[in-house]
């Protein structure tokens, strides 16, 4: 059978199909994509009101690409105290925001407990908010450096209040390419491994995919079908994320450049292998904002939420640092032709914008 006979009988696409989705010209593969998208959603388009919360920017680890991080490049260490993270998460309540993402660096001085403090106070205070907080790259840290098992992290955190983890931290599976760009984070096995446990508790996340530096496409059809053979094992991937690296201020040179057609085809390719995770973002702080509103006719059906504050990509050359106003989110989607819908952190539609 060939690829387009399987893309028409909706057939479970293997490794060597996937490949084949590249040779296909982008409007084909951007019409099969679409059709995915619209079986499933529609001409709706999610996005939440989110506020994200990086607590510091001092790290053990020395990510190749990372730009976030305190370094010769950044010469800029900077922590939050528990008030600062509390001051903040009470502007997002009282402003009507609906979910705090919490994501930091591994700083050995913000241990578990120290988050596991500010996570339950802010549960207590802001009990409306929903907290998504700590990768599993951070789980994997907070463990080793608390000498607990991942279950016993991911029970504290639960008790504390965190209601879904984040997807970041996978940056890519390919075990070559991580120790070149990311060597001493998280495994990749380790990194779906605690994501399996948490989805085990009933709890839910996303997942991310770092692309467009040194990986090759084969890398990426392989991240993505590891991350299909989890979510058959133990699912709970809300969504996946691509994320197009930005290659400003960080220490990962690639000559490779990636253009708007390589972005749009690998998240057309992406709707297309993930049959089992229901949503593919189009994360317009990596993609830019325009990208974003084509990808929607890619497969893409949410655009992550209008952010506000954006600290670890916006280093890196992303445009993205005071996030968007909601007036120019709705209008940009609106004027793209779809149905902006806000969602809630587990994708419960709370308001239809028609
Ligand atoms: S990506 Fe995260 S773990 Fe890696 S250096 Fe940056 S902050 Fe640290």
């Amino acid at each position: 059978m060939d690829i387009i006979d399987k893309l028409e009988s909706g057939e479970r696409l293997c490794e060597k199909d996937a490949l084949a989705l590249y040779d296909l010209d982008i409007f084909t593969l951007g019409k099969y994509a679409k059709r995915v998208r619209e079986r499933l959603w529609g001409r709706k388009v999610y996005f939440n009101i989110n506020r994200h919360i990086n607590p510091t920017n001092i790290c053990k680890d020395v990510c190749k690409f990372c730009a976030f991080s305190a370094n010769r490049k950044n010469p800029h260490p900077y922590k939050y105290s528990k008030e600062d993270v509390l001051a903040i998460a009470k502007d997002a309540c009282e402003r009507g925001i609906k979910e705090v993402h919490i994501v930091s660096a591994h700083n050995e001085e913000h241990d578990l407990r120290w988050y596991i403090d500010i996570i339950s106070e802010i549960k207590k205070r802001f009990p409306s908010l929903h907290i998504k907080a700590l990768t599993a790259a951070e789980v994997h840290f907070l463990s080793t450096l608390g000498r607990l098992s991942y279950d016993e992290t991911l029970d504290k955190m639960i008790e504390a209040g965190v209601e879904s983890m984040p997807g970041g931290g996978a940056e890519i599976f390919a075990e070559d390419i991580r120790a070149y760009i990311c060597k001493g984070k998280v495994s990749s096995a380790n990194w779906l491994k605690i994501h399996e446990l948490w989805h085990e508790k009933g709890k839910f996340s996303n997942a991310t995919m770092l692309f467009g530096h040194i990986e090759k496409r084969e890398d990426r059809i392989d991240h993505m079908l590891r991350l299909r053979a989890s979510q058959d094992r133990a699912a709970g991937f809300n969504a996946f994320i691509p994320l197009v690296y930005q290659r400003d201020n960080n220490y990962l040179k690639t000559d490779n450049f990636l253009g708007s057609v390589e972005i749009l085809k690998t998240i057309a390719i992406s709707r297309l292998v993930l049959d089992n995770i229901p949503h593919i973002k189009a994360y317009w702080a990596t993609a830019t904002m325009n990208l974003a509103m084509v990808a929607q006719e890619f497969g893409a059906d949410d655009l992550d939420g209008t952010i506000e504050k954006e600290a670890i990509q916006s280093a890196a050359g992303a445009k993205s640092a005071d996030g968007q106003s909601l007036g120019d989110f709705l209008d940009v989607i609106t004027t793209s032709g779809f149905i902006p819908v806000e969602r809630d952190s587990l994708y419960n539609e709370l308001k239809v914008y028609e």
